[in-house]
């Protein structure tokens, strides 16, 4: 049974959102800085490799159990993009403002009804950095890209993903709602059933 993991990610808001689910389980969850674990390369064609090469550079280095998630945001009507490069779709990382504009500009053209999208997550585990048998689960998040930013809660692209089924972005969702309803959270929920039919938890 596992009793500790570390999270491969520096990202706090990440590390509440996994601990809040996993603590109740037993699992303690560390933060890769703790063991300052260099950031991996993430150099993978998928959501799914670049999840796995995150995991096993955070087990190889805090010598633990690791759970790593890759995700963006991928819309038909660009074939998919920015999808793994949505953190650095403007050409540098993680500039929120940059990406948002880029995406507009990218859509400029393309009707409403042609702007559909969704949130794609991929959370992989390992047990050690050469794991044969990691466990690896995906999840998406529906909906569509607006024609402006809405709302002032989450991040990345939150403010154009009109979320399907809802008349409002991600944005304008209390964070308490995301954290149930959003791509992370149904992967978070597949992963624990995942664990639990491994014997892992
Ligand atoms: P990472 O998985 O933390 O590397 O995130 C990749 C990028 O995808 C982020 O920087 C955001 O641009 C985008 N992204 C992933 N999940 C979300 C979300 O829940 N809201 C907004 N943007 C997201």
């Amino acid at each position: 049974m596992v009793k500790e993991i570390v999270l491969a990610s520096n990202n706090s808001g990440k590390a509440r959102e996994f601990g809040d689910i996993l603590s109740p389980l037993g699992i303690e969850v560390h933060l890769q800085k703790e063991f300052d674990i260099p950031e991996a390369e993430e150099n993978g064609l998928s959501f799914i490799e670049n999840a796995l090469i995150k995991a096993r550079n955070a087990a190889a280095h805090a010598h633990m159990p690791a759970l790593a998630d890759d995700s963006g945001l991928c819309v038909d009507a660009l074939g998919g993009a920015p999808g793994i490069y949505s953190a650095r779709y403007c050409g540098t990382w993680g500039n929120d403002k940059a990406n948002n504009d880029k995406l507009l500009e990218a859509l400029k053209d393309v009707p409403a009804d042609k702007r559909t999208a969704r949130y794609f997550v991929a959370l992989a585990y390992v047990r050690s950095k050469d794991d044969p048998v990691p466990v690896v689960v995906t999840a998406s998040w529906e909906g569509t890209i607006g024609m402006k930013p809405m709302g002032q809660n989450g991040f990345g692209y939150d403010p154009l993903f009109v979320v399907t089924g809802r008349n409002c972005t991600a944005a304008q969702i209390p964070h308490q709602i995301k954290n149930v309803i959003s791509h992370r959270a149904r992967a978070l929920s597949l992963l624990v059933s995942e664990l639990s039919r491994c014997n892992e938890i």
